[in-house]
């Protein structure tokens, strides 16, 4: 009998939500679950590993992965490229195991169109407010690419209607026990 197939989420919210927090509380609890390790042009940050949080590769090099096709979604904001390797999701699916992506609104529906069975989590914030407060407390951009975050944050809160789950991040803990209950139901079914 074939394997059964895993499962592909994603996982998406404006910048400054909260949501790598939330996935590395999840990713503790879900051993079983494989974080789908994206490819940025945009500089690592001091708390970031090599392949890890990211592959930190060149544009050139970003390219070059495009032309061959390596992507399974792609898009460019900031000024920086940021894509979903296609063999990362397959070889994963295939052998049965259940990946985890955290891509931006835009790079999840593109998922969801290639993988119509991928489930879409939207993690957003409070208010927009709050959004902006975090983002400014989390201080790890310069004004410029600040202010390119909250316009997208603009727009990617309209797109929200477009996914399967919601859910609201104001108190840390009570977002990340909800997104647990949703994972459970995604990979093993029931409630
Ligand atoms: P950051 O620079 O803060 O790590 O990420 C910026 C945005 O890029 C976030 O919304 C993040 O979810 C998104 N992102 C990370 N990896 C990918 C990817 O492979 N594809 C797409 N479409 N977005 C990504």
């Amino acid at each position: 009998m074939a394997n059964k197939k895993g499962a592909i989420i994603a996982v998406s919210a404006p910048s400054g939500t909260g949501k790598t927090t939330i996935l590395k509380k999840i990713l503790k609890d879900f051993p079983e679950l494989i974080f789908s390790v994206s490819a940025t042009t945009r500089k690592k940050r001091e708390n970031e590993k090599e392949g890890v949080d990211y592959f930190f590769i060149t544009e050139e090099e970003f390219k070059k992965k495009i032309a061959d096709n390596e992507f399974v979604e792609w898009e460019k904001f900031y000024d920086y490229y940021y894509g979903t390797y296609k063999s990362f999701i397959e070889d994963n699916i295939n052998n049965g195991k259940s990946v985890i992506a955290e891509i931006d609104v835009k790079g999840a529906l593109s998922l969801k169109k290639i993988y119509p069975e991928a489930v879409l989590i939207f993690i957003y914030p409070p208010s927009f407010d709050e959004l902006e407060k975090r983002l400014k407390k989390r201080n790890t951009e310069n004004d410029a690419d600040f202010k390119k975050r909250i316009e997208r944050a603009q727009m990617e809160l309209r797109l929200k209607e477009k996914f399967d789950y919601f859910v609201e991040n104001k108190v840390l803990e009570n977002a990340v026990s909800e997104t647990k209950s949703l994972i459970k139901k995604i990979i093993y079914g029931g409630k």
